[in-house]
Order: C-alpha cells, then sequence, then structure tokens
C-alpha cells in the first residue's frame, strides 16, 4: 500500500464527524469581544484564577487581550505563586532523543520535510540508539523525549524496538527510567502497542489550531495534511489506554492569541471526554531559523520574547495542573525569564541532530538538525543555575514507574501529595546527579539548594527520612524514593 494511503480507513471515521471542537469563527468572537479588557475586568478573572481552576474560553480571551502593564504584572506575579503552590519549587529536567530525521511529510517550517534537500538523513540503528542513550545517561539524563519524522522506515515496530532499547541500556549506576514519545499521530492498534512497551507521555503538538492556516502548512497529499487525523490523536491515545498525553501549538504559523484558545479548547475537550484527564503536558514551541527552510527564518507571525512570557505565564492560569514546557530551542536569556512565570520541564545539555549526543562529545558540528538550538549549555551549566535561581532540579520518575498517571496523577497534583512526595523525590534525585555526575561548583550549589529547601520543609517527619536517605546515598545507595 502507498505510505500516503497507511490511514486511509481510519480518516474516514473522522471525515464523517460534522465539525470538530475548534469553532474558529467562535475563538475570533471571543478574542473581539474581549478587547481592551479594564483593570477590574482582568482582576477578577485573576481572582478566580487564585482557586487553581482551569479558566473558561472567556476569562483566557481577556488575559489573551490585556495591554494594560500593571494588571499583565500582577498576572506573572499571580502564576509564579500557581506555580510554586502546585509544583512547589522543582524544575524536571530532560533531553529529546532524535531517532530519525527521515518524514515523507513536507511541513513548510521544518528542516525535515522531504523536500529538504540540504539535509543528511539518517535513522539511527539499535546499536547506535544504545550508544546515544549512553552518552546521555553518562551526563547525568534520567528522562527523554524520542522524537522520529514519520516515515515507512520509523513504522510502529521500530517505534518499539527503540524504545525498548533506551530502558534496556545501562551506564554505570545511570538509565534512562522516563521515555516519552513525540511522533506522527497513530492508530488505536499502534497505540496499544507502544502502551505495551510503556511508555511516559504521548506528545503530538497541533502546530497551528487554525485550519486554513494548517491546510496552507501542510501541502495536501501528505498524511500530515489532515487535520482531524491529528487533532484527535490524544483521544486515540486515551481510549487505549495510555493516559499521559501531551498537547502543544508551534508559534509563529498563526496569532499566538487564537492558538492560546485552540489549546485551551484542546484541554475542555479532553476534560469533558475522559473524566476530568486533560493534557500531562502543554508545549510552546517557537519557530527556528531551520537550513534549507525559508519560511521558518521569517515566519509572519513571529511572536516576540513580551508576547511569549505572556503566552506562557496565561497557560500557567489556564490550566493549572499541566505541566508546561520550555524548550532549549530558547535562548538562555529567555529561559530567565520565562521560567519563574509556570514553567515545570526544560531540556538540558539537548542535541537535536540525529547522533547528535556522541557527536557533540566528539566534538563535532551537527549536520542533521532539524532547527538551530538556542541553549547549548550543558546539563551541568543549567543545573548550576537552576540551584542559584533558588529552584530544585528534579529527575523525578517515581508516578510514571508507581502507575500514578492520568486520573490518578490528576488526583495526585491536586492535593498536597507534591509536597510530600515530589518534592522529596526532586531533592534525591538531585542528589543523586550531583554524587554522580555534577562538577565541583554545581555540587556546591546543589547541596546549598538541598539545605535550603530542607530548612523550609515544615514536616519533621519527611525531613528526617530525607536525611537519612541522603546520607545513604552517600555511601553508595541510588534510587531511593517516596
Ligand atoms: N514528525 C512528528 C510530528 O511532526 O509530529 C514529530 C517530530 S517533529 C520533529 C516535533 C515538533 O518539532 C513538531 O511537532 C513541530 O512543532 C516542531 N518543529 C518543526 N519545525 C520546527 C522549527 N523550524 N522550529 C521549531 N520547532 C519546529
Ligand atoms: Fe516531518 Fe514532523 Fe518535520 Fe513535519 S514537523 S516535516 S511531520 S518531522
Amino acid at each position: 500500500m502507498n505510505f500516503y494511503h497507511k490511514y486511509q480507513a481510519e480518516f474516514k471515521e473522522y471525515d464523517a464527524m460534522a465539525e470538530d471542537f475548534i469553532d474558529d469563527d467562535k475563538i475570533w468572537d471571543q478574542l473581539n469581544k474581549a478587547a481592551n479588557p479594564s483593570k477590574a475586568v482582568v482582576r477578577k478573572v485573576l481572582a478566580k484564577a487564585e482557586g487553581k481552576v482551569r479558566l473558561e474560553p472567556e476569562e483566557v480571551a481577556i488575559l489573551i487581550q490585556n495591554q494594560d502593564p500593571e494588571t499583565i504584572d500582577e498576572m506573572y506575579a499571580l502564576a509564579n505563586r500557581i506555580k510554586r503552590e502546585v509544583y512547589g519549587d522543582r524544575i524536571v529536567f530532560f533531553a529529546p532523543l532524535y531517532i530519525s530525521n527521515k518524514c515523507a511529510n513536507n511541513c513548510r517550517y521544518c528542516g525535515f520535510r522531504r523536500e529538504n534537500k540540504l539535509v543528511e538523513r539518517r535513522t539511527l540503528t539499535l546499536e547506535e540508539i544504545a550508544e546515544e542513550v549512553k552518552t546521555m545517561i553518562s551526563e547525568g539524563q534520567k528522562r527523554t523525549v524520542l522524537v522520529y519524522g514519520e516515515s515507512p522506515e520509523t513504522g510502529i515496530d521500530f517505534i518499539c524496538d527503540s524504545i525498548r532499547q533506551v530502558y534496556r541500556t545501562k551506564w554505570g549506576n545511570g538509565e534512562i527510567r522516563r521515555a516519552n514519545i513525540n511522533c506522527a499521530p497513530l492508530s488505536r492498534e499502534e497505540l496499544a502497542k507502544l502502551k505495551e512497551v510503556g511508555i511516559g507521555t504521548f506528545q503530538v503538538f497541533q502546530e497551528t489550531y487554525h485550519h486554513q492556516t494548517y491546510r496552507e502548512m501542510h501541502p495536501a497529499g501528505t498524511i500530515k495534511s489532515h487535520y482531524r487525523w491529528r487533532l484527535y490523536a490524544q483521544d486515540r491515545a486515551l481510549d487505549v489506554g495510555l493516559d499521559d498525553v501531551a498537547i502543544g501549538v508551534l508559534f509563529g504559523l498563526y496569532d499566538w492569541r487564537f492558538e492560546v484558545m485552540g489549546l485551551l479548547y484542546h484541554t475542555i475537550h479532553l476534560e469533558e471526554k475522559y473524566n476530568g484527564v486533560g493534557p500531562h503536558t502543554i508545549s510552546f514551541p517557537r519557530i527556528e531559523p531551520a537550513i534549507g527552510t525559508p519560511f521558518a527564518a521569517q515566519p509572519k507571525y513571529a511572536v516576540s520574547d513580551e508576547e511569549f512570557k505572556k503566552i506562557v505565564a496565561i497557560l500557567r492560569l489556564a490550566v493549572p495542573y499541566a505541566g508546561l514546557i520550555l524548550t532549549a530551542r530558547e535562548n538562555p536569556e529567555v529561559r530567565r525569564e520565562v521560567l519563574p512565570v509556570g514553567v515545570t520541564q526544560i531540556d538540558a545539555g539537548t542535541r537535536i541532530g540525529v547522533g547528535g549526543y556522541r557527536q557533540a562529545a566528539g566534538n563535532m558540528l551537527p549536520d542533521k538538525e532539524q532547527f538551530q538550538l538556542g541553549d547549548t549549555r550543558s546539563l551541568d551549566q543549567v543545573i548550576y543555575e537552576t540551584c542559584q535561581m533558588g529552584n530544585i532540579p528534579s529527575f523525578c520518575t517515581a508516578c510514571y514507574r508507581a502507575g500514578r498517571t492520568g486520573e490518578d496523577f490528576m488526583a495526585v497534583a491536586k492535593s498536597s501529595f507534591v509536597h510530600n512526595f515530589c518534592m522529596p523525590n526532586a531533592i534525591l534525585t538531585l542528589k543523586e546527579y550531583l554524587l554522580d555526575f555534577a562538577t565541583e561548583e554545581t555540587k556546591q550549589a546543589g547541596e546549598k539548594a538541598i539545605a535550603q529547601c530542607l530548612d523550609r520543609m515544615a514536616d519533621d517527619k519527611i525531613k528526617n527520612f530525607l536525611r537519612q536517605a541522603l546520607a545513604r546515598m552517600e555511601e553508595g545507595e541510588r534510587d531511593i524514593r517516596v
């Protein structure tokens, strides 16, 4: 069968639908109605957001349309508070692993698109995956997201084999304990296979929720051109019991105000259909320049740094229980500025060339990248800075390994669980990093951050447990978790 016809039978389910849950006109109506809100109107929405509930589209439209510097600052302060209350002072670390840049699609913004002749194509073999993973582990990584183009070479069986290979690979005391997936939308049958292998989060970014723009960005005749096949990718994952799903937008393709509303409507759709389970995480990459990709150099709807910060704070307030991922596409200055307004996860030490970790370790130039990275600092440098900023870097994977996903995860996220479990686990995994991988400078900064965090802890029982566990780790014990 021709590759483009792979999902023709499954497409029928979506072609038969009269409409989907993104109503472009309604979104613009809501945005237009909310134009130029008064301080009082904005403060009313902020007061509701203090209750840590998911906001409604009309309320989010008000935050989006607000131009008043005073209440925007109030929004930033509240977003920072909500993040600390829900997630504590921890930032989860991960690094992506690019498995293949072969792709049959032709997305106008992406360096991997089929027509781009300037990128050397490659799919890692299982042996090469093991080498990449060993390099990542040797740098201290514990969590990854595996990234794939959409091609006959990277079908579901290969994806499953590659995940098994990642989990199988060990180096010294280390291993990858959670592998998330960022690949093309899959059928329920394929997703059931992913579930069997044991993945963390299943990520698919809609790129743009705007129907017309979606059509322009994804040429007809490619699988990716089917808007609804992508829009309902998370539904299919949840249908087969893969219950940590992630959504995202590629900012720069269309008006950011519309896209934030799209992310919200997607969240509401999932919550309504799946018993309150919304997205586990939300991603908000901005388009970066990519080799052989003129569109990416000058996106029509480029988002400024100021708008970007606003987007993150609004998402933090609108969907308080979703993790927010800020990637190394952004440069260190932007990451420093945006982190405090609600980010819960960042990648660091990232290499996005296929085979890039080993290449970088050997000081070779990357030649297979999807786009240009903004933050090329080492994991150690970013851990150091995160500690200096008063946060605890976390490599924790306890919930996933204990089966607390989907509904169970939402229940714990909404309780004091974060402070009783996630913060201690963050401290324990940071300690592991400091003992096994950190430079002397980072060790000192990390020990100081741990000591300060212990001082602030109210619960003596947890504090005593942690002190003992930290001492056991000094003696060589590893992988202790609450
Ligand atoms: N091929 C799969 C897909 O398209 O869903 C997954 C891998 S794709 C490499 C992962 C994400 O990279 C895309 O969903 C898109 O949001 C992002 N991306 C593509 N081109 C980009 C660019 N020029 N700058 C930043 N991010 C980009
Ligand atoms: Fe392929 Fe994904 Fe890039 Fe589109 S965004 S060209 S589907 S790798």
